[in-house]
């Protein structure tokens, strides 16, 4: 059960609330070159991405905002540290959300602006505490999450005397321990929406699993409200690893879940090579099934007649599972083609009967 946080409107999504975890990414590409920008959000846009944020490190950035907004469908969040008035370039520019971090705006005055331009165009403000960019005075603080929920707070505070609540809070670590312990400590205190990640978590495969476990940890204790998976990789990446990670969890769907064995002595076909193609060919898909593949008799019936359809390896073939029942044998050679038939059967049958209802 997700914390119930106030409702923050960006662009048409709305978080918090009790609103599903909205997922977003970061363009990689350079903000000024809006057609490989643009291009780029339109493959997140394909894999589900919610909100995509793009950096604006120059005046040529924010200039190239509107032209970006204009081309996409999903709301757009401007990145910015160090310059105040790119922010206010870019409330004016139409974005509708964006990303600072008050302690390397370079004082009081300038987050004041910011806030009284973020005011006038109803425009929410992620407030985005990192550990690795906390203003020095934090830095006497007796722990890195101590000193992360202690500067959000000190911003909120402030973005308040404004009377601005127009807030989503962040207080990433690259340490999954610190950003656990910061979030929750952030959770206990306040009702602002919160957006989880772990910074810079790093490549595919070791940043998916910090982000599952910091997040997936968070995401149990029913905390956050919108979520990046920061990868060293393709952000379309970020998105399907930030699904996954909720479907596990029960909270969104995307898709087919593929149960599959990890195989062992008992196996006389070749699970593997079946379970990645059935999974890549899956991966478009939205409609939610539950797919076994199993390797032999042990567990294998018992998955495959849990699942939607399944498939439990024999003696180089496979008995096929639709519905808890046992339907047909299958050559080991062809397990993918009859899966993916029956997978297809199955999905129209979802299809007609949504429409017919
Ligand atoms: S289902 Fe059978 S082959 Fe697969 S891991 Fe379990 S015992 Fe081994």
């Amino acid at each position: 059960m997700t914390k119930n946080t106030r409702q923050v409107k960006i662009g048409n999504v709305v978080i918090g609330g009790g609103n599903p975890v909205a997922v977003q990414s970061m363009a990689s590409e350079k903000t000024e070159d809006v057609r490989a920008t643009v291009e780029q959000i339109k493959r997140l846009e394909e894999a589900g991405c919610e909100l995509i944020r793009v950096a604006v490190p120059s005046r040529e950035a924010v200039e190239a905002l509107p032209k970006i907004k204009k081309e996409i469908n999903i709301p757009l969040i401007a990145d910015i540290h160090f310059h105040w008035e790119y922010a206010v370039g870019a409330i004016e520019a139409g974005v509708d959300k964006i990303r600072i971090n008050p302690g390397n705006i370079g004082g009081e005055d300038l987050v004041a602006k910011i806030v009284e331009k973020a005011k006038e165009h109803d425009t929410a403000i992620r407030i985005g505490v990192n550990s690795g960019s906390l203003h020095p005075k934090y830095y006497k603080e007796e722990d890195i999450p101590t000193a992360l929920v202690k500067s959000c707070l000190e911003y909120i505070r402030f973005c308040e005397k404004f009377d601005f609540h127009n807030i989503v809070l962040s207080v990433k670590s690259s340490s999954v321990v610190d950003s656990i312990k910061a979030y929750r400590m952030l959770s206990e205190q306040t009702d602002y929406p919160l957006h989880l990640g772990i910074t810079e978590a790093g490549s595919l495969m070791k940043g998916t699993v910090k982000s599952a476990v910091g997040l997936g940890v968070l995401l149990a204790d029913g905390i956050g409200d919108t979520m990046r998976v920061s990868l060293s990789a393709d952000p379309v990446h970020e998105v399907q690893v930030a699904y996954q990670i909720l479907q596990s969890l029960g909270l969104r769907s995307y898709g087919p879940e593929i149960i599959s064995c990890p195989t062992c002595g008992r196996c006389d076909i070749d699970v593997i090579p079946v379970v990645e193609e059935i999974e890549k060919r899956l991966m478009t898909m939205r409609t939610p099934l539950k797919v076994a593949i199993m390797g032999c008799v042990v567990n294998g019936p018992g998955e495959a007649r849990d699942a939607d359809i399944g498939i439990a390896g024999g003696k180089q073939e496979g008995v096929l599972f639709k519905g808890g029942k046992a339907i047909r044998r299958v050559p080991a050679e062809d397990m993918v083609e009859v899966l993916m038939g029956e997978i297809e059967k199955l999905i129209d049958d979802v299809k007609e009967k949504e429409a017919r209802d």
